[in-house]
């Protein structure tokens, strides 16, 4: 095995430590998610400065080491200016970035997800970034292990018609039939199903304008928040930016 590799990769996220340095943690279209540490590289002239930024898709050269891996170099192959210079965009691409980075582990090679990231990006770039960001974690879900059933009961497994019921803990829609067997059951309307299918059914590439009731929106990202924080027990930091600094 050679001690160097090379990676095609996004930028999840980075932590500073030291004068100059960083913890980045990419994740890899051919290992998932992985940390490397970058020496030097909050220096203005570093040659890594300009492309270990969150949100960055880029090509990396790294050493393995003992415990982590070092980045020797760093390309960009696509860069997002809109996400870092205007406060909406950067909430909601951190939502789905902190999402993604909360519920995935390292080494384990899911390369839908970097597709799904690398889709992701210019949507939250250009268009309606809170949209684009729920469809990620919506899509993402499915991949993740514990998605949710949206269309059919997770008690009797019939197809769910009109106003139903959902239940975070039994994973997904209940029908009327078999509410009383389900936990902590919530209301569950036609509209907020219709809307979590066309999420789901989402191609990026469409570039049709995305239309979807402001009400169904705010439930769905309720709903999606909710459900990331009962999995990971733990607040998402990214919500606490959202609440404070993004205009409703
Ligand atoms: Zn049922």
């Amino acid at each position: 095995m050679t001690d160097t590799y090379t990676v095609e990769a996004v930028v999840l996220r980075t932590d500073d430590f030291g004068d100059a340095n960083r913890v980045v943690t990419l994740f890899t279209r051919q290992f998932g998610k992985i940390e490397a540490n970058a020496y030097g590289c909050r220096r203005a002239r570093s040659p890594l400065s300009g492309a270990l930024q969150m949100f960055n898709h880029i090509s990396a050269t790294l050493t393995r080491g003992s415990k982590v891996d070092t980045i020797r170099e760093a390309d960009i192959v696509n860069f997002h200016d809109a996400l870092t210079a205007d406060l909406d965009r950067l909430a909601y691409a951190s939502l789905l970035f902190e999402i993604v980075n909360r519920m995935t582990f390292p080494h384990q090679a899911e390369p839908e997800i970097f597709r799904l990231l690398t889709d992701a990006l210019p949507a939250l770039n250009r268009r309606n970034p809170q949209i684009a960001a729920l469809i990620g974690a919506c899509q993402f879900m499915e991949h993740s292990g514990v998605q949710l059933s949206f269309s059919r009961c997770v008690h009797c497994g019939r197809d769910i018609d009109g106003d139903a019921a959902i239940s975070l803990l039994d994973g997904g829609a209940v029908c009327n039939n078999c509410i009383d067997a389900a936990q902590d059951v919530e209301p569950y309307p036609a509209a907020l199903r219709t809307t979590f299918e066309t999420m789901l059914a989402f191609d990026w590439q469409d570039a049709t304008q995305l239309t979807f009731s402001r009400r169904q929106i705010i439930a769905a990202e309720k709903f999606f928040i909710d459900y990331v924080q009962g999995v990971i027990g733990a607040e998402l930091k990214s919500v606490h930016f959202i609440r404070e600094f993004v205009a409703r």
